[in-house]
């Protein structure tokens, strides 16, 4: 076996009512906070909870609740206009994977005045960010223990960027602040869980370590998943699924995500279909492929489910190929040739030309259209 390493430098802190109890270690960070998020958060308990930490800790902060899901350059500029004169001691993301994103590329933006936008998915260009703290309120994209941010460019393409110093310094996960999440964001969200332990199982970047964090996932979203969306106020499923999904994020912290993220991509940006959902419609097309090269892998990932029929029996009681799409000739040009290009091919096993993609594409568009 080639040398591996595991890095996450995120404190994580875990558990229901933990950013009330363990919130003042936000003390450490310095005296002025931007706190970026939705409109959800206001909802769901999380930003009176942050209010009242950042008060008890005589933290000054300003709230910028401008952020949207996919967060874009657009939103970006704005808040950079904004609060270009307020220099942070940190910046606080609270929300989905969308805000969680939105601080760790506003933070690099503030901190390092001279960049452009593009230049942010560029990591040499700069070698620091403000420190970033993440909420999250979905359990999904497990981004309060990932390096990654992923930003939409102004040609509506999804890109990521992330290295050792974009993760977390602090994070607080509490599975309450999931309550308030309907049936379906629950499914994509847990779907994009799922989608990353089994993609970090299967990366060529993955580690042994890496692997039992992914089995671990795994089994715990296949018992909690379809029954949490039968009982949405069931804590403790909450809170398997939030455990879930942050190993998950530590999973691809190490591995990155294969070729079924991209896959999704263009589904979300030009067709308006949620992450987790655009990620999972692939996700059985493309373990076929990937099980070419690696049988036995692919066999262990599918082991929970019985096999790969039983997972495409999951993912479809759970509705996620209950949706129409019109999809033409032309997206599925133009999306083979964005994913012909995709970084993430170089970690994916499988053989994947432009032949290839294109069949996955057609096969999702019959299955969908
Ligand atoms: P999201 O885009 O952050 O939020 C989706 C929707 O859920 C929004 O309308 C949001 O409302 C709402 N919402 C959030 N928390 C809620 C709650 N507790 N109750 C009810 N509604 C709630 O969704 P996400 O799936 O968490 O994040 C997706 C983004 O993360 C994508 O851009 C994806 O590419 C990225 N991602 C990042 C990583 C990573 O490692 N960094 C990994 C995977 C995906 P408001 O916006 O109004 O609050
Ligand atoms: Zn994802």
């Amino acid at each position: 076996m080639s040398v591996w390493r595991y890095f996450i430098p995120t404190e994580v802190h875990f558990g229901r009512g933990v950013l009330l109890q363990k919130g003042d270690s936000m003390r450490t960070l310095g005296k002025r906070a931007l706190v970026v998020t939705g409109k959800s958060s206001s909802k769901n308990g999380s930003l009176d909870d942050l209010k009242k930490v950042l008060d008890g800790i005589g933290v000054e902060y300003e709230v910028f609740d401008g952020v949207r899901e996919n967060p874009s350059f657009e939103i970006l500029r704005k808040a950079r206009e904004m609060y270009g004169d307020f220099e942070p001691d940190f910046v606080v993301g609270l929300g989905g994977g969308s805000p969680m994103d939105f601080a760790k590329a506003i933070s690099v933006l503030l901190k390092n005045p001279g960049i452009d936008l593009p230049e942010l998915y560029n990591t040499e260009k700069y070698s620091s960010m403000y420190p970033v703290v993440a909420i999250p309120t979905t359990s999904g994209t497990g981004s309060e223990a990932t390096q990654y941010s992923v930003i939409t460019d102004d040609l509506g393409n999804k890109r990521g960027f992330g290295t050792d110093f974009t993760f977390p310094t602090l994070s607080f996960v509490d599975p309450r602040y999931t309550l308030t999440m309907p049936a379906d964001l629950t499914v994509s969200t847990g779907v994009d869980a799922l989608c990353h332990a089994v993609e970090g199982y299967l990366s060529r970047r993955s580690n042994p370590l890496a692997k039992v964090l992914a089995m671990r996932a795994i089994v715990g979203i296949r018992d909690a998943l379809p029954k949490v969306i039968k009982s949405l106020d069931d804590l403790e499923l909450r809170e398997e699924m939030m455990l879930s999904s942050t190993i998950a994020g530590m999973v691809i912290a190490q591995t990155g995500t294969t070729v079924n993220h991209a896959f999704g991509y263009p589904l979300t940006t030009f067709k308006g279909i949620r992450h987790g959902q655009a990620t999972g419609l692939f996700l059985v097309e493309n373990l076929k492929i990937m099980g070419e090269e690696v049988p036995e892998e692919v066999e262990e990932v599918l082991k929970p489910f019985g096999g790969l029929e039983g997972l495409e029996g999951v993912l479809k009681d759970l509705g996620i190929y209950d949706l129409r799409v019109e999809i033409e000739p032309e997206d599925i040009e133009s999306w083979t040739e964005g994913v012909s290009k995709a970084k993430h091919l170089k970690v994916t096993p499988g053989r994947y030309d432009p032949d290839t993609i294109r069949r996955v594409y057609e096969r999702v568009a019959r299955r969908i259209g």
